[in-house]
């Protein structure tokens, strides 16, 4: 079967579900997002694409991000980014602190807001305008300049950021953060705010499902041996505290995001996106996993 009559045919079925979950509702510009909205974008690794629903809207991919900034950290310092962040799944929540006092500061996974934050600490130090890099980044991987950072979700973060803002605090007390708290989180929740379509979002990923080649151009961005790691990490961590459940049910190495954008890696295979803003208990979407976990066994291929 085709990937485009496999996408039609789940995208059907999964409609036809009760969607569980409830919108992310921690800043008002989350909330407002019309919670009926579904997409699902696939790009295999002869770049051919397959969509259906609203894959052409842009939505928040919030902590989708998480993997972008890191991807661009270790291809440029190498190993020694985990001196500054660990690799194990955390198991616990996404926003946790209690790890960092007997972990002396050290995030256990760059995908937990703790190490995400030490990746944007990161980014501020090695590069002169982070947020231009970073943006710069994106577009060129999604092969679209209106690709954009949204200001009001950004502010609104900044608004009601108290636990990343202590997170932040905490880390820099074991000198884990070298610049000013408040630049570091400035650039984080500008990253978390970039929105864009599952069909950008599936092509920004071929990077992952292409050894750590960027398609277009040809740059190995990534050494083979760095994706495999990243690829890993997703696997182990790209689900908040449900990576287990999504390894079981699904197969594939990922990562989601409060906005309900969940995006997934089938190395030298394809990649694909999916959105669905209602979330189940666990902060991933619903559909999102019903959707994948689908693709899956219907394909009767996953990296197990
Ligand atoms: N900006 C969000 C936060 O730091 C990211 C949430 C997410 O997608 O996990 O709380």
């Amino acid at each position: 079967m085709e990937y485009q009559q496999i996408i039609n045919s789940i995208y059907n079925e999964v409609l036809l579900l009760e969607n569980k979950g409830t919108v992310a509702d921690y800043i008002p510009e989350l909330e407002k997002v019309n919670s009926n909205k579904f997409g699902i974008a696939l790009i295999d690794n002869h770049q051919n694409n397959y969509s259906i629903g609203d894959a052409k809207e842009k939505f928040s991919i919030q902590s989708i991000s998480k993997v972008l900034t890191t991807a661009i950290i270790f291809s440029k310092i190498g190993n020694d980014l985990w001196q500054r962040v660990g690799f194990e799944p955390s198991g616990n929540a996404f926003n946790s602190l209690v790890q960092l006092e007997y972990e002396n500061g050290i995030p256990r996974n760059p995908f937990i807001n703790a190490g995400a934050l030490v990746i944007a600490d990161l980014m501020l130090s090695h590069f002169d305008n982070p947020k231009a890099y970073f943006l710069n980044f994106i577009r060129e991987l999604a092969e679209n300049e209106a690709i954009d950072y949204n200001e009001t979700v950004a502010q609104s973060e900044k608004e009601h950021g108290f636990r990343n803002a202590a997170l932040v605090n905490y880390i820099k007390s074991f000198h884990n953060i070298t610049n000013a708290p408040e630049d570091v989180l400035d650039f984080y929740f500008y990253q978390c705010s970039i929105e864009m379509t599952c069909e950008d979002l599936a092509k920004v990923f071929q990077l992952f499902s292409h050894n750590g080649l960027i398609p277009k151009s040809k740059t190995k961005f990534l050494t083979t041996s760095q994706c495999k790691r990243m690829n890993a990490l997703m696997q182990m961590c790209g689900f908040y505290d449900q990576a287990g459940e999504f390894t079981f049910k699904v197969g594939l190495p990922g990562k989601s995001g409060v906005g309900g954008g969940v995006v997934a890696i089938y190395p030298n295979h394809y990649t694909v996106a999916v959105w669905s803003p209602k979330l189940n208990k666990k902060g991933n979407s619903y559909y999102g996993l019903e959707t994948l976990e689908r693709l899956t066994t219907i394909t009767e291929a996953s990296i197990f």
